[in-house]
């Protein structure tokens, strides 16, 4: 389910500061837009059993002064539009300014819950400055230090409150998303898978409002497309557009099972593309690369392997995901690349028996033990595989402690050679047994 936590306000009051401290355990992802004087942030965060992507909105514009609170006030609209919840944070140091104010009207419009959050609140004596805050009308003042992280749990307590649950339908069909840079060729592969076809196509109202979930049923393919592509709007402020695009990205993104990211073949493998590949990995979704405008690229025989072999450099260490070489425009491979989809999304959900496993696996690590620590043998006893919507592995043992990532890898990549779960990221447990 997509759950989005958008941070707003204006510069300086601490959004990258209390960003940084929501995902530090997980690999920030850090979006680097040209023409933009600093790097937007989008990233996982965890709390309790809960898993959300966290945008901070800092993003801003050189330029006049006009032109920057524009562009501030879009990313407000932008936010109200895509985001779960709203956290709109202010500086307890500097009390209300305009443009603090100017939010507060954009964001009492909308209807989207919205937390305002005190920052800077590192001591006691600043906790009653905090009550300025009130005069925006938007109810009660979270009071945090995004430095200490004081509050920052308690506001996540009830942020949490708002999200949307998992759908409990049994029943429901895989849902992939068509990803990619813009002028990738998003809109040109669905058509081709579509275009044509109206009479079995159906629009079906997503889960979230304005969101478009495209029922596809072909030549023995069942699933939904989550249409992101169609539904771009325009941005007023240039430097918007990009974060509209990011912000349906990671919206359909979470919203699907398997993500079909598409890479320019002329322009390769950037860095945004590398983003939304670790943001699928991090979310646990299925993923197919599709290299597509392949009629554009003048080959030989090692061109493939060349695009593909830099790929992986980029995508490492997780490497087991299809490459499929695709032209939309002169139909190529459109077809593999959905079998491809159809794959990794049965791979997803595989279960492997545990006397399989343990039959496959137990004379792997005896042969090849982890390394002894201080002295100390590790001892794998058995394995099981974990249910739940994608592979999950408890390995049982006298001291998970002493197994090092090295090793966690060495298994993962003999589960992925033995059992096909190519284009599905693997977690691993140790459990003491
Ligand atoms: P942003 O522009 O809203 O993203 O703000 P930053 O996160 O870059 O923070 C602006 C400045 O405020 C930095 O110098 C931070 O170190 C500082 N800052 C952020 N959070 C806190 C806090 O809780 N207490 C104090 N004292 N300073 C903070
Ligand atoms: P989107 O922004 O990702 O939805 O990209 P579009 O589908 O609008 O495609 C952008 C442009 O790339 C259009 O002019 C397409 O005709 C072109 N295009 C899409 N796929 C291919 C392809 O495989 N080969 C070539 N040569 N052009 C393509």
């Amino acid at each position: 389910m997509s759950n989005i936590v958008a941070i707003v306000g204006r510069p300086n009051v601490g959004k990258s500061t209390l960003y940084n401290r929501l995902t530090e355990s997980r690999k920030a992802i850090v979006d680097d837009f040209s023409g933009v004087t600093r790097d937007r942030h989008y990233g996982v965060a965890e709390w309790t059993d809960k898993t959300f992507t966290v945008i901070d909105t800092g993003g801003y514009v050189a330029g006049s002064d006009d032109i920057f609170e524009a562009a501030i006030r879009e990313q407000v609209l932008i936010a109200i539009e895509e985001a779960t919840v709203i956290l709109f944070m202010v500086d307890v140091t500097t009390g209300v300014t305009d443009l603090d104010d100017d939010i507060a009207d954009i964001l009492r419009r909308g209807k989207k819950p919205v937390f305002v959050v005190a920052n800077k609140v590192d001591n006691n004596n600043l906790r009653n400055e905090a009550a300025i805050f009130y005069s925006f009308g938007l109810g009660d003042i979270h009071l945090i230090s995004s430095m200490t992280g004081s509050g920052t749990g308690e506001l996540l307590d009830e942020v949490i409150k708002h999200f949307e649950d998992e759908p409990q339908d049994e029943n429901q069909l895989p849902k992939y998303a068509i990803v990619g840079r813009p002028n990738v060729g998003k809109s040109s592969l669905i058509n081709a898978l579509i275009g044509k076809e109206r009479n079995i196509v159906t629009p079906v109202a997503g889960t979230t409002r304005d969101s478009i979930h495209i029922h596809y049923n072909q030549f023995g393919h069942e699933f939904m497309l989550v249409d992101t592509a169609g539904l771009r709007k325009k941005a007023k402020v240039h430097e918007n557009i990009e974060f509209y695009s990011v912000m349906r990205t990671i919206k359909a993104l979470e919203e699907s099972d398997v993500v079909i990211l598409m890479i320019d073949a002329v322009e390769g493998i950037e860095s945004q593309d590398i983003n939304i590949f670790h943001l699928a990995e991090k979310n646990k979704k299925g993923v197919v690369i599709l290299v597509n405008k392949w009629d554009l690229i003048e080959k030989n025989n090692k061109t493939i392997k060349v695009f593909e072999d830099l790929i992986k450099e980029k995508t490492a260490p997780f490497t087991d995901v299809p490459i499929i070489f695709t032209s939309v425009v002169e139909k190529q491979r459109i077809f593999k690349a959905i079998e491809a989809a159809s794959k990794v999304y049965e791979n997803k959900l595989k279960k492997v028996p545990t006397s399989k496993l343990n039959d496959v696996m137990l004379p792997i690590i005896e042969a090849t033990p982890p390394p002894s620590t201080k002295g100390k043998y590790v001892k794998i006893k058995y394995i099981t595989q974990i249910s739940g919507s994608s592979p999950m592995f408890a390995f049982f043992c006298n001291l998970p402690q002493y197994i090092k990532e090295p090793y966690k890898r060495f298994l993962e990549n003999k589960l992925r050679e033995n059992f096909d779960f190519s284009g599905v990221p693997i977690q691993i447990y140790f459990r003491q047994k």
